[in-house]
């Protein structure tokens, strides 16, 4: 049952030798969803072993190139393997135009069918299947350029059965899907069996936040409030806020102040500006404010356990 976060890239514009610019994948049950897509996003799905041709649903967060110069090549080579299946984007209107211009040039197009799903400016679901929901809201970077966040975030999950209750009360096997919705059951003779009886209580469900790239806003937790793992941009040290401001990003300490404003269980700092080589100082100054501060380096993954706060 995982709920389990790749990190592709932890870099932002500018990528280093060990940090690619950003993109994530999260498997959510053996769901792969593609969060961003920086230039050789499939380079890191294959250097970490991620089974790429699982993912079905591509999120971008914006048009920044350090988001989403992956992406054409990414869906290339999908197409050159012969993939068939939909691939589903959610992402700024205008890039469909992008790629559009781009297969009206070449005179090619994928194998595959694209369906594009334009972010709007509110916070929306996106997505949803029988386990997950995807919900989108607006954060704040350059005027020109809309940015979103995305929220992940598990159904709630079926009762467990204790099976030797249910045998021992002859449960018919037909009965169990209404058991595990939670309905009492009946025995022939009219007798009533409760639910908890035969079943247990399910496990919490999971979620997942990630918020890149943007200025700091209080106002912003209330869009993620509670969530298990929240991912958010430190690009800059405290000491380097007048830079954060003028790029309309974030500190590390500022991630952090969203993270306990937002009651999170655990904070992923990244997205870091390429003028750090070490890292110490963001995470140092995000721990004081919210001491369950991580990290993020490329290839890391991060599960979230089927237990609440259980990091
Ligand atoms: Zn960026």
């Amino acid at each position: 049952m995982k709920f389990e976060l790749t990190i592709l890239g932890s870099g932002s514009s500018v990528p280093t030798s060990d940090r690619n610019s950003t993109a994530q994948v999260l498997n959510v049950l053996e769901r792969y969803f593609l969060i961003d897509c920086a230039e050789a996003t499939q380079h890191q799905l294959r250097r970490f072993h991620v089974p790429y041709n699982k993912i079905g649903h591509i999120f971008i967060s914006h048009l920044h190139g350090d988001h989403y110069f992956g992406l054409l090549g990414f869906l290339s080579t999908l197409s050159m393997q012969g993939r068939k299946g939909e691939m589903h984007i959610y992402a700024d209107v205008r890039l469909q135009e992008i790629m559009a211009c781009q297969s009206r040039v070449l005179g090619s197009r994928f194998n595959f069918p694209l369906v594009f799903h334009p972010l709007s400016r509110q916070e929306e679901t996106i997505y949803e299947d029988k386990v997950v929901t995807v919900t989108s809201f607006p954060l704040k970077h350059h005027y020109e350029t809309p940015v979103c966040g995305f929220l992940f975030r598990e159904k709630k999950r079926e009762r467990t059965i204790r099976k030797e209750e249910a045998a021992a009360w002859k449960v018919p096997i037909a009965f169990m899907q209404y058991l595990k919705q939670g309905a009492d059951f009946i025995t022939p003779d009219g007798e009533i069996v409760s639910n908890r009886r035969l079943t247990l209580d399910p496990p919490p469900s999971r979620s997942y936040a990630y918020m890149t790239d943007t200025l700091y806003r209080e106002r912003f937790a209330t869009y993620v409030s509670g969530v298990d793992l929240l991912y958010h941009e430190a690009t800059y040290s405290k000491v380097d806020e007048r830079l954060a401001k003028e790029g309309y990003h974030s500190t590390a300490e500022q991630a952090a102040c969203l993270a306990q404003e937002a009651g999170a269980g655990k904070l992923l700092l990244g997205h870091f500006s390429a003028r750090y080589t070490d890292l110490s100082g963001l995470l140092a100054e995000a721990q004081a404010i919210f001491p369950n501060t991580f990290l993020c380096h490329d290839g890391e993954v991060f599960g979230i356990p089927p237990v609440k706060r259980n990091f």
